[in-house]
């Protein structure tokens, strides 16, 4: 990139000798690339674990990663050495509520310390996690990457309507989803059943009618816009499923039918389970047991917690919630990388330690293959391209 071409790309000013100046070492830092030498990196596509690992870093893309034999690192790159660390992709949490339980600056900078570089917030009053979102990607605020669904959408009376923001009726239905959509959500959430004894003891019931969900849905559709259920029943999440949800975000009923539905289409199921098993919690057991035959089946799993119910920054927790349905680590790992990248729409970009991938970086000073528990002490944490924890200091080359 020319300085030329950086300043024709920044209208607001005026070409001119002394703005180069200005812009020219901003410009020289973008193209230096980084080089985080450590013990070892996670291929979590293969699940496998990769000795003596280098990934290098420019801007905040990942250019190449893999064993440090195989990286072609510039003579002039800066250098980072791990020497005791395994660096992951950064994690995922695809179901959060940063703007509860607590203040919101707060708990989104406890979960980036805790390598969840990247979030998806289901739910707040007035937009909050839109309002977030932009703070942090502003600069404003330090916290994850932060994908927003707006306010939750449901009916009156039914599970989500907080202080009276429910509707009813399909014309209300499709001006929320275009409301929010004007206001900045990213997708939608529409509630759709009752919570878990609701689920095990009318397995049949729902709250929302079949035409308002698919109002709510074609339009979310219609205007690019993906969309989350709150869906426990198992008729709640079969009629999603069949409408066209894009993901059910807590663990459930599903039958072996709807499994199959959701395998075809990839509608992923999100599990929450730590927030769903209170100690001693009356359906905890009934849970467990049908997500692990679902599982069992074939059900796509992305991870997301509803952090906000459990505290922000214990979103890990969740992974020893995932092995007990039955994932082993390296499928745990791929809910929370690929699989969740995929829940929050960023499928590409996000969820791999791969060229052209944004550069989230995280590591544990442990191998999460064989122990899942080194993710409850991330060590490390690069957001974008940026050190936000640990790293030690870096040297420069010239
Ligand atoms: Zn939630």
């Amino acid at each position: 990139m020319s300085d030329r071409s950086v300043l024709t790309r920044c209208p607001t000013f005026a070409a001119g000798a002394a703005l180069a100046v200005v812009l020219l070492p901003l410009q020289t830092q973008q193209q230096h690339a980084v080089a985080i030498r450590a013990r070892a990196m996670v291929d979590v596509d293969g699940g496998r674990l990769i000795q003596q690992a280098t990934v290098l870093i420019r801007g905040d893309r990942i250019i190449a990663a893999g064993a440090t034999a195989d990286v072609h690192v510039p003579a002039d790159a800066s250098r980072m050495d791990l020497p005791a660390t395994t660096l992951l992709p950064g994690l995922i949490d695809a179901h959060v509520h940063l703007t509860l339980g607590g203040e919101a600056a707060a708990n989104a900078r406890a979960t980036l310390a805790a390598g969840f570089t990247t979030v998806q917030d289901l739910g707040a009053a007035a937009y909050a996690n839109v309002i977030l979102r932009d703070a942090i990607k502003a600069g404003r605020t330090e916290g994850p990457r932060v994908i927003a669904s707006g306010p939750w959408l449901g009916v009156s009376g039914g599970t989500c309507d907080f202080n009276g923001i429910g509707v009813r009726g399909v014309d209300a239905f499709r001006g929320r989803v275009r409301e929010d959509v004007k206001r900045g959500a990213d997708l939608i959430k529409v509630c759709v059943s009752g919570w878990l004894a609701d689920a095990v003891q009318h397995p049949a019931n729902y709250e929302i009618s079949d035409d308002e969900l698919t109002a709510a849905i074609e339009e979310a559709h219609r205007l690019g816009r993906r969309v989350a259920v709150h869906a426990l029943s198992e008729a709640g999440i079969a009629v999603a499923v069949r409408l066209g949800a894009d993901l059910v975000v807590h663990a459930g009923f599903p039958t072996a039918d709807t499994v199959t539905l959701m395998k075809e289409r990839r509608v992923q199921q999100l599990p929450t389970l730590f927030s769903l098993s209170p100690p001693n919690g009356k359906h905890v057991a009934a849970l467990r047991t049908h997500m692990q035959g679902a599982v069992a089946a074939g059900l796509p799993v992305a991870f997301g917690t509803d952090a906000g119910v459990i505290p922000h920054g214990a979103n890990a927790r969740e992974f020893e919630y995932l092995a007990a349905i039955g994932l082993d680590p390296a499928s745990a790992l791929r809910a929370a990388t690929v699989s969740a990248a995929r829940a929050v729409g960023m499928p590409t970009e996000l969820g791999a330690l791969a060229a052209g991938r944004l550069a989230d970086v995280i590591g544990v000073e442990g191998n999460p293959l064989e122990d899942l528990r080194t993710l409850q002490q991330v060590t490390f944490v690069m957001k974008g391209g940026k050190v936000v924890r640990g790293g030690g200091s870096m040297q420069q080359r010239q």
